[in-house]
């Protein structure tokens, strides 16, 4: 659990930072402890996840696992920048993870899953029937819509998880009631089974499911724990035989809940703690068929949106579940759960980045053809606005889907800060989106015939299931200070033994230095971007440096009390979410231009890619002047100038990272100032006072 792992990381470096001159007298004063004595779990469904320990209770292997984890060198961005630190590895280049073949197999799939959608699928009529057509159901299955990431061995497609993204993005675009019962089946509903099962649970449930022959849910939420996970109350318990399992409880809001016939079920299972002898209960996870006996729904939920897709609670009395069911290990169903719910993230930022697009061409249509006070309401400023905003969250959204795929694809295990980003970002984003596209259609946007008022509605729910945002952003801030922690901690170690660690002490005491007197401590995306984007590259050095530098003030300001700190949380994740934002549209845009070696014409806004012995001939010959004042030679520059031209997308993306760089550098700096400043202690007691008079009140007035 996170904040039982933070409450390890108790007495983090108090001493290195009340060492260097370069912090304040309260600074000085504070020990930077992150214990949590009562280590509350508040944060539990998505931050227990990538912090259970993948074996057994308090097993030593547990403990190794740990140690290796706390010592590796993170290559994840975001943990990094929580240091005040890059690490490019993961978002540099931007991922380009299909092969050829995997290309040209993605493009035999787009046109038909394309078309179907067009012409079968009737997300209006499913919507008004409140489930997918027959007809619908039937065809996705042909096409193999239900097993995209089985292995084809086991009769699925196969799809790499960037390939899958540009499929759901097609489903997104044209109903998310199909997607739901999609991503309940495959991304979360057997998800576990892909990721955890043995070998004999793939392969005697996997083709099944492929075909969409048996379709699966994922059991996870109770009527008494939505957020807080941990907190469920289904029993498993063991038979003295050791054969099988006694599952009993109740489940709420199980999407394919009335549909399925393989459930993944959360149930606690007493264990004995090898260390202690104490039995205490944890969570493990079970393969569940409904032909076991004693599963059965109630009726289907009655819902704002998504009503396509079909939402029951499921019930389980005395359900008798052999042991090889068990689903990874016996006690280790938080795991399972949480690296579910971390690895379908990224499906949910694809699905809703082809929402937007949905909804957008329909406002922009009507903005191009819409005529009021004698123009084309496209004319208007107001318009112009929201039309370009709208253009850069659905950029941001399918840069962080098609970035977090990517880095999966290529083998990358630590993404989780960046997943929870992208889906609080898609699901936020979208929401904005499909509100502004209403506004701009005007009454037209309200009407159910637009299509547009059923993905408002459909869209509701993605900011609460699979983690409500508020909760992943504690999720966000909470794993990001105890990375800065543990740094920390590693500081404290190294002035043990300050001799021994002289280049490490001095380095680090002279970036605090730095950052207080507003000095770049050296941090660089240089050779990372593109030189036609480093204005934005500096913007978000910038931010990044600041934000590593308040991250070590709150931690030694609040110590172990940060975890309460939730008004400060909020605006810490807001930051990690605007500077993750920030460097996937760099690394995106980036990619538009060519990384081969390029000469610099700065007043051309495309640079020409040389060749090596371009190069040479540049290095060895006088530069001459050409017209546009760049020391390249008139031919090469009009050549460049003609690249441009069949690069429009290269301009449009320069200036989309641009203009969100521009604005997020200063929403993050706003926050910043925000955190620093004594003003945000007297918001945050108005906020919490205005709240407590409320609720004691029954409602906003003193009647
Ligand atoms: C249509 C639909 C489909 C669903 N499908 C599935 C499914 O297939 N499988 C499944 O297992 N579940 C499913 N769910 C359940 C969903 O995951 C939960 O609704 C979600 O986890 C939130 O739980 P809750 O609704 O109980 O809200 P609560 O946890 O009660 O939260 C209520 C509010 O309080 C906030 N809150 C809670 N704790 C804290 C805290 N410590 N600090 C600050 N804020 C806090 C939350 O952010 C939220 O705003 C589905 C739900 C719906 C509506």
């Amino acid at each position: 659990m996170l904040l039982r792992k933070v409450s390890q990381t108790s007495a983090v470096c108090g001493s290195i930072l009340r060492n260097p001159a370069v912090l304040s007298g309260g600074q000085r004063q504070a020990a930077l402890v992150l214990a949590v004595p009562n280590g509350r779990l508040y944060a539990s469904q998505a931050a227990q996840a990538v912090l259970e320990k993948p074996a057994a209770v308090g097993s030593d292997a547990a403990a190794e696992v740990e140690k290796k984890a706390v010592a590796a060198e993170s290559k994840s961005f975001a943990v990094n920048m929580f240091k005040g630190q890059i690490a490019t590895t993961q978002v540099f280049p931007f991922p380009k993870a299909l092969n050829e073949e995997q290309e040209q197999f993605l493009q035999e799939l787009v046109g038909p899953v394309s078309k179907f959608f067009e012409e079968v699928n009737d997300s209006a009529k499913n919507d008004a029937l409140e489930k997918v057509e027959d007809q619908t159901m039937e065809g996705l299955k042909e096409m193999g819509a239900f097993g995209l990431q089985v292995p084809a061995d086991l009769g699925g497609l196969g799809l790499s998880n960037t390939q899958y993204a540009r499929l759901v993005e097609i489903v997104g675009s044209h109903d998310l009631g199909v997607g739901i019962t999609l991503g309940a089946h495959q991304s979360i509903g057997f998800k576990g089974i892909l990721l955890f099962g043995n070998k004999a649970q793939k392969e005697k449930y996997l083709p099944k499911l492929a075909t969409g022959e048996n379709i699966a849910a994922f059991c996870l939420t109770e009527p008494a724990s939505g957020s807080d996970a941990a907190s469920i109350k289904t029993t498993a318990l063991a038979s003295p035989c050791g054969k099988f399992y006694t599952l009993n409880g109740s489940k709420i809001w199980i999407s394919n809940g009335g549909l399925a016939e393989i459930f993944t079920v959360f149930a606690k299972t007493p264990m004995k703690d090898p260390k202690t002898g104490e039995m205490k209960d944890k969570i493990t996870a079970f393969i569940v068929e409904r032909s076991f006996g004693g599963v059965t729904h109630g009726p289907p939920e009655k819902k704002m949106g998504i009503k396509a897709s079909n939402t029951a609670e499921v019930y389980f009395e005395d359900v008798r579940v052999p042991a090889d069911c068990v689903l990874g290990e016996v006690g280790g169903g938080f795991k399972v759960a949480m690296n579910i719910l971390n690895n379908g993230r990224f499906g949910m930022a694809a699905a809703l980045s082809g929402t937007m697009k949905g909804v957008m061409a329909k406002a922009i249509d009507h903005a191009a053809n819409r005529t009021q006070f004698g123009n084309k309401i496209h004319t208007y400023g107001a318009i112009q606005e929201k039309v370009a905003r709208m253009t850069m969250l659905q950029y941001v959204t399918e840069s962080m889907a098609y970035m977090i795929s990517g880095n999966m694809d290529s083998g990358a295990t630590d993404f989780q800060i960046e997943a929870a980003i992208s889906k609080i970002f898609a699901s936020e984003a979208a929401w904005t989106v499909t509100d502004e596209c209403i506004q701009v259609m005007g009454g037209m946007g309200f009407m159910k015939d637009s299509g547009v008022e059923r993905v408002m509605r459909d869209l509701r729910i993605f900011r609460i299931f699979e983690g409500t945002n508020d909760i992943l952003r504690l999720f966000v801030a909470l794993n990001g200070f105890q990375n800065a922690g543990n740094q920390l901690k590693s500081l404290q170690k190294a002035l043990k033994n300050p001799l021994g660690n002289v280049g490490l002490l001095a380095g680090e005491i002279t970036k605090r230095a730095k950052r207080k007197a507003g000095l770049s401590t050296g941090l660089t995306l240089q050779g990372s971007i593109h030189p036609n984007l480093a204005q934005s590259g500096d913007l978000t050095v910038k931010a990044i440096e600041q934000f590593g530098a308040v991250i070590e003030e709150l931690l030694v300001k609040h110590g172990k009390k940060i975890i309460d700190e939730q008004f400060v949380l909020k605006r810490v994740a807001d930051c990690a979410i605007d500077l993750y934002a920030m460097v996937v549209v760099l690394s995106r845009s980036a990619n538009v231009f060519s990384l081969s070696p390029v000469f610099g014409c700065p007043s051309c806004i495309f640079e020409l890619p040389l060749s090596d012995s371009q190069l040479l001939l540049l290095d060895t010959e006088t530069p001459t002047q050409p017209e546009c004042s760049c020391f390249v030679c008139p031919a090469l520059c009009r050549a460049s100038r003609s690249l441009s031209q069949g690069q429009p997308s290269a301009q449009h993306e320069k200036m989309l990272c641009d203009t969100w760089c521009m604005e997020a550098h200063d929403r993050v700096m706003q926050d910043i100032k925000l955190l620093r400043s004594s003003q945000s202690k007297r918001l945050f007691n108005n906020l919490r006072s205005i709240s407590a008079v409320v609720v004691e009140n029954g409602g906003p007035f003193n009647n």
